[in-house]
């Protein structure tokens, strides 16, 4: 129905209106969460009694004539982040009976707006992976077609928004996991610039990488929840220092000579013709709004995901090591010593991708090869960045593919992580530079959606969303909702 594809502002008026209550906007989509999440597999947790509870709180809100722009309306969390009462899994056996005693901050921002959490999606174990076939609960299926890979890591939240069995979502972001999924899936997310969203209360993955954004149809709803999303957090060390930006108000700039860089090395090979085709197109339709393209060079992409497969891993093993069986989550039954214990529960705990991202990582920083791995990871992480802070001498926003391939055959690189580790060679760099990023609709080969990604300098949020924004007010592919989910 014509429901489904409502904007969050528009979903906000019908409540101030009174045309619907949230109590029934969040029973609206509990129902279509029970009807269709069987096949896609999208949730790991839904928890109807305290849903609808906030739903009553935030009718209450509006009754006394208090909302905010999100209050009333449900969205879904991925399971990564700590919500006070709710599971939080990660989607690991490790955290299968953890209940959050606390809220991460993004959690807190959107229930201080009024929003309703309507359950948490389901991910990559630990965020890690492009397909989400790496999850402890199943893996989710792909909307548009049952038998493919929705992308990942947050598969869950794009399952959810692509069926509209939420009206937006949250991911995170280490090294394409909303803008792959966004870009299979066929909607729109964005990766913030690394400290802009809090990390508090958010399960560590690559700490250095991770970062929090909104999924959902449009810019627009991508800018609402932004607004809330953002600022300073004294509990995330990173979080950086800048007063609020109001993203909704900055959508309606020309961009009549917008100058877009596109770097040869995003349209070379690896990239599937058909996903280029329709990237190109799109970039041709911003020349039509008066866009000026200009080729630029990103001469280190190539060394981003070796860089990557050595920093992350890295960083995950240092934060992977508080899974001990001691504190919480998951314990192994029988054991004879401390060390045994420890042993167990881990090899118990953990699936095989994050065995092997253990395993690289605690690698790579022992003492005979930290220099050669690390260290030398580290230095080219600041090249790739200097490409970056070059090309934006030449222009204001980069543009692309978001994934090189449209959605691929469940199974089909499960087996091979190399394979697997390409989806995101376009998306990497930019986490490694801790650069903004977002993945648009912008076509279909085959009834299967392509993403157009837009890369912004530091802080440039404001600006993609204003980009993606006026690319929606000409076309509808990010209207275009998978068939079968009524
Ligand atoms: N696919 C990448 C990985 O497996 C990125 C995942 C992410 O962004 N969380 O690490």
């Amino acid at each position: 129905s014509n429901m489904l594809n409502l904007s969050l502002q528009s979903l906000s008026l019908g409540l101030e209106k009174k045309t619907f209550s949230s109590q029934e906007l969040t029973k609206f989509y509990l129902e279509r969460i029970k009807r269709h999440n069987t096949s896609l597999n999208a949730f790991i947790s839904i928890d109807e009694d305290k849903s609808l509870l906030m739903a009553k709180k935030s009718d209450e809100l509006i009754a006394e004539g208090r909302p905010s722009p999100l209050t009333g309306i449900p969205i879904a969390q991925k399971d990564i982040f700590c919500a006070q009462g709710w599971p939080a899994t990660c989607g690991s056996k490790m955290l299968e009976n953890f209940i959050a005693p606390y809220d991460a901050t993004v959690i807190e921002k959107f229930n201080a707006a009024g929003a309703v959490n309507i359950g948490k999606t389901n991910m990559d174990e630990f965020a890690m992976g492009s397909s989400n076939e790496t999850s402890y609960f199943g893996p989710v299926k792909n909307p548009w077609n049952l038998e493919l890979v929705p992308g990942g890591s947050s598969g869950g939240s794009a399952a959810a928004v692509a069926a509209r069995l939420a009206p937006a979502a949250t991911g995170t972001d280490t090294g394409g996991s909303i803008r792959q999924p966004a870009s299979l899936c066929g909607f729109t997310g964005l990766k913030p610039t690394y400290g802009l969203v809090s990390r508090y209360g958010m399960i560590a993955f690559a700490s250095s990488l991770d970062q929090a954004g909104p999924m959902a149809i449009s810019a627009e709803d991508c800018a609402l929840m932004m607004n809330v999303m953002t600022g300073h957090d004294k509990r995330d060390s990173t979080s950086v220092e800048r007063d609020k930006e109001d993203y909704m108000s900055q959508l309606n700039g020309s961009i009549k000579g917008l100058k877009i860089g596109i770097p040869k090395e995003f349209f070379s090979q690896g990239l599937d013709p058909s996903v280029q085709t329709l990237v190109e197109s799109a970039i041709e339709q911003y020349k039509n709004l008066g866009a000026e393209i200009i080729e630029i060079s990103l001469p280190n992409n190539h060394l981003a995901i070796p860089v990557y497969y050595v920093i992350a891993p890295a960083e995950a093993s240092s934060n992977l090591s508080r899974y001990d069986g001691v504190r919480y989550g998951y314990r192994t039954k029988e054991y004879d010593d401390l060390m045994d214990m420890y042993f167990k529960t881990r090899q118990e705990g953990f699936g095989n991708e994050v065995k092997r991202r253990i395993l690289i990582g605690t690698y790579v920083l022992s003492a005979g090869y930290y220099d050669a791995y690390y260290l030398k990871a580290q230095k080219i992480r600041r090249l790739i960045s200097e490409d970056f802070t070059n090309a934006f001498k030449k222009c204001d926003v980069i543009m692309g593919p978001s994934a090189p391939s449209v959605a691929f055959k469940a199974g089909e690189k499960k087996e091979d992580p190399l394979a697997m580790y390409m989806q995101d060679i376009y998306t990497i760099s930019t986490n490694l530079a801790g650069l903004p990023a977002m993945s648009i609709p912008a076509g279909f080969t085959n009834n299967l959606p392509v993403g157009l990604q837009l890369i912004g300098n530091y802080f440039s949020e404001a600006k993609l969303l204003n980009i993606a924004h006026s690319y929606q007010q000409h076309t509808d592919w990010h209207l275009q909702s998978a068939k079968g989910f009524d």
